[in-house]
Formats: structure tokens, C-alpha cells, sequence
């Protein structure tokens, strides 16, 4: 049986195989532990083997585990789903990022409802690359406003992009969507001095995602194992 240690380890081991591979620096590419629908325990097994960035998905999930593991020192929770104008708050007060920001009233609310003494919130914008009707995220046109919005929201301090790309088993079909997030990624980064996040990269793409500028993969399953459907 794989623990959750062995396999936090192989994907480790994965960052820095495919890093190399690419001619990268393996420390540029950062690992997000994707712990949605995983018990605490899970995470905490994690933890002590060394993992500390952790999201999740769900706000009432993310939040509940937010305060019950907050004796975990220097851990750090990213929210990387869906968010509704309505549950900006509790994200606001219980996140350190919010990695799926698509418009600008939730860009908003979230700067007026982030606690002042916890210091900016981190944020990256969520791209709909592959310009699907049912996705989230905001077009390439989009984001470059919505950055320069975000740019001006003293409690949100713009770290980068992420994206969902379209399903897809062929290498040759990821490779063109991460590429064309590097390329809108490099403009950002031409722009503002802060930008260092290009949120790209799940258990089945992270490969082809290293190899296209990727500098934070976000991984459950490989970690944590399958997944139950959620109700
Ligand atoms: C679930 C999820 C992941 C992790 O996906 P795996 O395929 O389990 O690695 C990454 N990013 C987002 C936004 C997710 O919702």
C-alpha cells in the first residue's frame, strides 16, 4: 500500500524528473496539495511529511478545515473553486489565496471583506483557455483588465494565473493550451513586477504543463487518491 508520504514523494520526484526534462529549475515549480473531499487526517499525513499549500474547492469544506487544522504552522490554503458573491466573506477571512477569480465584483468583494490585520490576500485570475462555453473562467481579453482592476484593490495583491484546460489525454492538446496561458502569462508579468504564479498543471497534464512555464501544479489525486463523486 502507498501512504500519502510515498506518494507526495513520487510527485515531488515527478516535478523534478519533468523539470529537468524542460531544462528547468525544479524549485521554480511549486506543489499545491489539492485535499478536496479528503479528510483532515489525510491532510495532516501530508503535513508531516513536509507538504504546507494545500486547496480546496468547496467554501463550507475549505473553511471547516481551515479552522480545525489551524495549529498547523506555516500551513497554507489556496481556494481554487467555484465562487459565488455570496461566500466571498469566509474566504476573505479564511484564506491565505484565492486562485479562481474570473470577475470583477468578486475581485471586489473580496478586497472590502479581507481582514486588514492578515494582510493582502493573493490572487491569481482563473483563464477560460480553451474558450469553453460551459467553463469558468474569463477570456485572454478579460483577464488583462480585470488585472489592471485588480492591481488597483489595495487588499488584493495580483500573483498570476490559473487555469482548468479542456479534458484531454493528448500531450499535443494540452501543450497548446499551456502554451497559450504562458504566452498571456508573459504579458502579465511584462506589466507587474509582482506576478510570479502560472497555476497550471493536474495530475494528468502536470508533464506537458512543467514544460510550458508551469510554476505551481495543483495535484489531488496522485497525492491523495481517487476521488468519491461528490452529491
Ligand atoms: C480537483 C482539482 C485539481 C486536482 O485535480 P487532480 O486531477 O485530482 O490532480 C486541480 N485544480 C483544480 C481547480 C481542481 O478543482
Amino acid at each position: 500500500m502507498l501512504t500519502i508520504a510515498n506518494r507526495l514523494k513520487s510527485a515531488l520526484d515527478s516535478i523534478t524528473t519533468f523539470s529537468q526534462d524542460a531544462k528547468r529549475d525544479p524549485n521554480t515549480v511549486r506543489l499545491l496539495a489539492v485535499s478536496k473531499t479528503k479528510p483532515n487526517d489525510a491532510i495532516k499525513e501530508a503535513y508531516n511529511a513536509g507538504q504546507r499549500m494545500f486547496g480546496e474547492n468547496y467554501v463550507q469544506e475549505g473553511i471547516q478545515k481551515v479552522q480545525e487544522l489551524k495549529d498547523l504552522a506555516d500551513i497554507e490554503w489556496h481556494f481554487i473553486g467555484p465562487l459565488q458573491s455570496n461566500k466571498t466573506r469566509v474566504v476573505a477571512e479564511h484564506f491565505d489565496w484565492v486562485q479562481s477569480i474570473e470577475r470583477t465584483k468578486i475581485a471586489d468583494r473580496l478586497n472590502e471583506q479581507r481582514p486588514t490585520e492578515k494582510g493582502p490576500l493573493q490572487v491569481c485570475i482563473q483563464v477560460n483557455i480553451s474558450e469553453e462555453d460551459n467553463k469558468s473562467g474569463a477570456t485572454p481579453e478579460e483577464t488583462l483588465v480585470l488585472a489592471a482592476h485588480i492591481e488597483s484593490l489595495p487588499h488584493l495583491t495580483l500573483r498570476g494565473l490559473m487555469a482548468i484546460p479542456a479534458n484531454t489525454k493528448s500531450e499535443a492538446e494540452q501543450k497548446r493550451a499551456f502554451e497559450a496561458m504562458n504566452t498571456l502569462y508573459q504579458t502579465l508579468q511584462s506589466q507587474y513586477a509582482q506576478v510570479d504564479t502560472l497555476s497550471i498543471g493536474m495530475s494528468g497534464d502536470m508533464k506537458a504543463a512543467i514544460e510550458c512555464g508551469s510554476s505551481m501544479v495543483r495535484i489531488g489525486t496522485a497525492i491523495f487518491g481517487a476521488r468519491e463523486k461528490k452529491q
